[in-house]
C-alpha cells in the first residue's frame, strides 16, 4: 500500500470534526485494506506505530528540527520562524518539502509498510552516535516523501497527529468495518490492547478474546479521591489497602512456566527471576493471572527507595547478583484467572478469598495489608500507619466491583497526603502551539533563594484549573500580563521579570537535577494568583528542602 493512499485518508480526517464522520473515514480505510497492511494501518491511523504501553518512540522536538534542517538544507532560524507561525512541525516540514532547493536524486515511493518499519527503529537505536542515526533514518523517510506526507510523518514521530483520532473512535471504525458490536471490539480491546490485531481477528470473524496466562491484560487503574472519608462513602462495601510506591506486577502461572508482565505489558520477568522462582514455589494453583506492587526491601524487611528497584527493572546482565543485593518483595492484591477460568466478573470479594485460598505469604511473595470496613476511625488507622510504614497512602477498593481492565472506572480510589501549596514566581513562558501560538502556552515557575530565583517546575497554562475564575486569570490576561514584563526571548522561550506570584499545589516533590532548585514538583496545578505577594515573599529553596524532608512517605520515585 502507498504511504500517500493514507495521506489521503489522514486529510479527510483532518477536515472534519464530527466524530461520526471520522468514524466512517476510517471504516471505509479499514475495510479496503489487505490483509498484509491492516493492523499497522490501524495502528498508524490512530498516529502511532506502537500499541499503547509498548514503545515510545523517543524523539523530541529539537531533533526533528535538526532533521528539518538537514533534509530540505534550510536553516535552524528559518524553521524556528516558521514554526512559530504555524505551531507544527508537521506543516513547517510540508512548507519546506513544497519550496525544496534540494531535490533528492533517486526519490522513490514511500510504502505503509516501509514508514512503519523505519519508525519502529527508532526506540531501539541506542548507544553512542545514536542521534545522529536516528536523524539519518527520519531524513530517509522525509526525503523520500511528498509535502503532505511529510506533514503526517512528522506528526506521527512526534506523537501529535491533529487528525481527532481517539481511541473510542478506532473502536468504532473497527465494529462498522467487519459487522460487529462496538462492546465486542471494546472488551477485546480490554484484554488484548491492540486495536490492529483486533481488527485482524475481527475480519476473519474470529474476535475471540480468550484471557490465558502468557498473554499480558491492560492492567485496572485507580481514580484520585480527595479524602479519605469522601472514599469510603463512595462505596457500601470498601476495603482498604496499602498503597506500596513500587512497580506493578502480573504474575502469570502455568504450571512451571512463569512469566512476568509490568504495567505497561513488557516481558520483565528476565529482570525478576526471583519473583518467578518464588511464584513456583508458593503458589497453590495450577494456572493463574495475580497482580501485585513490588517494592525493593532492606535487610529489615523495609522498603528501599524507588531508585533501588529501578536499578532492578533497568538491569539486563548480572541479574543473579542484583537479585541478592536488592531483594523484591510482591504485595499481591488481585486475582484475574484461576485454572482456565477467568475472575474478572467476580467481585474483588470473591478475588480476595481466591488470592488468600492460592498463596502460601513468604517474605517475598506477600498479600498486600488489607482491611474491610466502612468506619473512618478504624481506616484512618490503618490510614496512618501506611504512611508511617513509608508507604504513599492507602486505596480504597469497592469490594463488590468487578475487575475492570485498562481503565479508571472508579472502583478504585487512591488517597494520598496532599502538600501544602507553594507560592512561586513566574520568571519565564513559552508561546503555544496549534490554536495556541497567540498565547504564552506555559510557565516557568521559581522559587527564591538570596536575591536570586530559581527554577524549580514548568507547567502548562492548559492546566490551570478554573482559568478565568475570579482568583485566577484566563490565558488572554495571563498572556497580557506577562508580555509586559518580557525581557529576553530565545526562540518560543520568553524570561520575564519575576513578578508574578502564584500559588501552587503539586501532588509531590521530587529531587531533580533538571532543575536548579534540586527539586521538581509532581503534576503542578496553579491554585491562584497572589496579588497580595511580590517576589521577595515567594517560597524560598530552603523552605522547600524543609518541605521535602517532611513529605510523608519518603520513598519517593525521583525525577
Ligand atoms: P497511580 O499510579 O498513582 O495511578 O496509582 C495506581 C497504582 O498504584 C497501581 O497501578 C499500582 O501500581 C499501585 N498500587 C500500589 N498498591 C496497590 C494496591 N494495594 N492495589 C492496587 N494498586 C496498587
Amino acid at each position: 500500500m502507498r504511504y500517500a493512499d493514507l495521506v489521503e485518508y489522514y486529510q479527510r480526517l483532518e477536515a472534519t470534526t464530527k466524530k461520526l464522520e471520522k468514524r466512517d473515514i476510517l471504516a471505509e480505510l479499514y475495510g479496503q485494506c489487505s490483509e498484509k497492511y491492516l493492523s499497522r494501518v490501524v495502528l498508524l491511523s490512530s498516529g502511532t506505530v506502537f500499541i499503547a504501553g509498548e514503545q515510545e518512540l523517543g524523539i523530541a522536538r529539537k531533533m526533528m528540527r535538526r532533521v528539518i534542517v538537514k533534509t530540505y538544507g534550510v536553516s535552524e532560524n528559518d524553521v524556528i520562524k516558521k514554526f512559530k507561525e504555524t505551531g507544527d512541525l508537521g506543516s513547517t516540514a510540508e512548507f519546506f518539502s513544497k519550496n525544496r532547493k534540494q531535490h533528492s536524486l533517486a526519490k522513490r515511493e514511500l510504502t505503509v509498510e516501509h514508514v512503519f518499519e523505519n519508525m519502529r527503529k527508532l526506540p531501539d537505536i541506542t548507544g553512542a552516535g545514536s542521534h545522529e542515526r536516528k536523524i539519518a533514518l527520519v531524513n530517509e523517510l522525509l526525503s523520500h516523501a511528498s509535502p503532505l506526507g511529510a506533514r503526517y510523518i512528522v506528526r506521527t514521530i512526534l506523537g501529535d497527529m491533529r487528525i481527532g483520532v481517539a481511541a473510542g473512535i478506532v473502536r468504532d471504525a473497527v465494529a462498522k468495518a467487519f459487522g460487529k458490536d462496538a462492546k465486542e471490539i471494546e472488551h477485546a480491546y480490554d484484554i488484548i490492547g491492540d486495536y490492529g490485531q483486533i481488527a485482524g481477528m475481527a475480519r476473519l470473524g474470529k474476535l475471540k478474546a480468550e484471557i490465558r496466562p502468557g498473554r499480558p491484560i491492560r492492567v485496572m487503574l485507580a481514580d484520585r479521591a480527595p479524602d479519605l472519608k469522601t472514599a469510603l462513602e463512595k462505596f457500601e462495601n470498601p476495603a482498604l489497602e496499602y498503597k506500596y510506591d513500587g512497580f506493578r506486577v502480573a504474575i502469570h502461572k502455568d504450571g512451571n512456566d512463569v512469566k512476568i508482565f509490568s504495567r505497561r505489558l513488557e516481558d520483565v520477568t528476565h529482570q525478576f527471576p526471583d519473583i518467578a522462582e518464588r511464584s513456583r514455589e508458593n503458589i497453590k494453583a495450577r494456572q493463574c493471572i495475580i497482580e501485585g506492587e513490588s517494592l525493593a526491601i532492606g535487610r529489615d524487611e523495609k522498603p528501599l527507595p524507588f531508585q533501588m528497584l529501578s536499578r532492578r527493572i533497568q538491569r539486563k546482565y548480572d541479574i543473579e547478583r542484583m537479585t541478592k543485593e536488592i531483594p523484591v518483595q510482591v504485595n499481591l492484591f488481585d486475582v484475574v484467572y484461576c485454572n482456565g477460568q477467568s475472575l474478572m466478573n467476580l467481585p474483588l470479594s470473591e478475588r480476595w478469598s481466591k488470592l488468600k485460598g492460592i498463596v502460601r505469604e513468604t517474605a517475598q511473595l506477600r498479600l498486600a495489608e488489607h482491611m474491610e470496613t466502612k468506619d473512618f476511625s478504624r481506616a484512618n488507622v490503618f490510614y496512618k500507619r501506611a504512611l508511617s510504614m513509608g508507604q504513599e497512602g492507602v486505596i480504597v477498593k469497592n469490594l463488590d466491583a468487578r475487575y475492570q481492565p485498562g481503565r479508571r472506572v472508579g472502583f478504585w480510589l487512591k488517597v494520598k497526603e496532599v502538600l501544602e501549596p507553594l507560592d512561586l514566581v513566574i520568571v519565564g513562558a513559552e508561546w503555544g502551539e496549534g490554536k495556541r501560538t497567540r498565547y504564552l502556552g506555559s510557565f516557568i515557575l521559581a522559587a527564591r533563594s538570596g536575591d536570586t530565583f530559581l527554577e524549580t517546575g514548568r507547567m502548562a497554562s492548559g492546566l490551570i484549573e478554573k482559568a478565568g475564575d475570579k482568583e485566577i486569570p484566563t490565558m488572554e490576561e495571563f498572556t497580557a500580563r506577562l508580555k509586559k514584563l518580557i525581557v529576553a526571548e530565545e526562540g518560543k522561550i520568553v524570561r520575564v521579570k519575576p513578578e508574578i506570584v502564584v500559588e501552587v499545589g503539586y501532588e509531590e516533590l521530587q529531587k531533580s537535577p533538571k532543575y536548579p532548585t534540586g527539586y521538581a514538583l509532581r503534576f503542578p496545578k496553579i491554585l491562584r494568583l497572589r496579588p497580595d505577594r511580590s517576589a521577595q515573599d515567594c517560597a524560598t529553596v530552603q523552605e522547600i528542602n524543609k518541605l521535602y524532608k517532611l513529605q510523608r512517605g519518603r520513598f519517593r520515585k525521583s525525577a
